[in-house]
């Protein structure tokens, strides 16, 4: 019943005194990273492919200087947010849940990433990952430009991050 008050004491507290509540198992594992509650005001929108997560972590990191921003990760990435024509509308569920982090996480500034030799591109286009290179950059723009008709006051960017050999490098969209 007390716990809510107990918890807001000082956070110089030591680990022996933190309440982690009664229902708690012990910790299995305890993060290095400390906690920051500043928020960034920038997501980025990428596939979910988890041999590009470090990679695009890095761009996001050290060249747009986003650290702890909000990743949404899924197949494909940006390719969710353009109306398919089939089955469910996932569109229109990637816009109420770009609002709702619009408004709950303050967002600013969203990140389109689309990546060479997307499984998803693979399958929509049936080619080779450079003859995907086309359909994933007209792709990247509609999208842009859906999203800032959604929400003309989002800075909207989008790159696409390419592959030759182990080589990775990232390259700007213009409009
Ligand atoms: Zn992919």
């Amino acid at each position: 019943m007390s716990s809510s008050l107990n918890s807001e004491h000082s956070q110089q507290s030591s680990w022996a005194a933190v309440d982690l509540g009664p229902s708690l198992p012990m910790p299995v594992f305890t993060s290095t990273e400390r906690w920051n509650p500043e928020r960034i005001g920038a997501l980025a929108l990428y596939c979910s492919d988890g041999r590009w997560g470090e990679v695009f972590d890095e761009f996001c990191h050290r060249r747009l200087l986003i650290p702890r921003y909000d990743r949404w990760a899924v197949p494909g990435g940006p390719a969710w947010l353009l109306p398919r024509g089939k089955g469910r509308d996932f569109s229109q569920t990637t816009r109420e849940q770009l609002d709702f982090l619009i408004r709950v996480h303050e967002l600013e500034r969203i990140v389109l990433i689309s990546h060479f030799g997307c499984a998803f591109y693979a399958e929509l286009c049936a080619k080779d990952p450079n003859g995907c290179i086309p359909v994933q950059l007209q792709e990247m723009r509609d999208g842009t430009a859906l999203l800032k008709r959604w929400f003309p006051d989002l800075t909207v960017e989008a790159y696409l991050a390419m592959r030759r050999g182990n080589n990775l490098t990232f390259h700007a969209l213009g409009d």
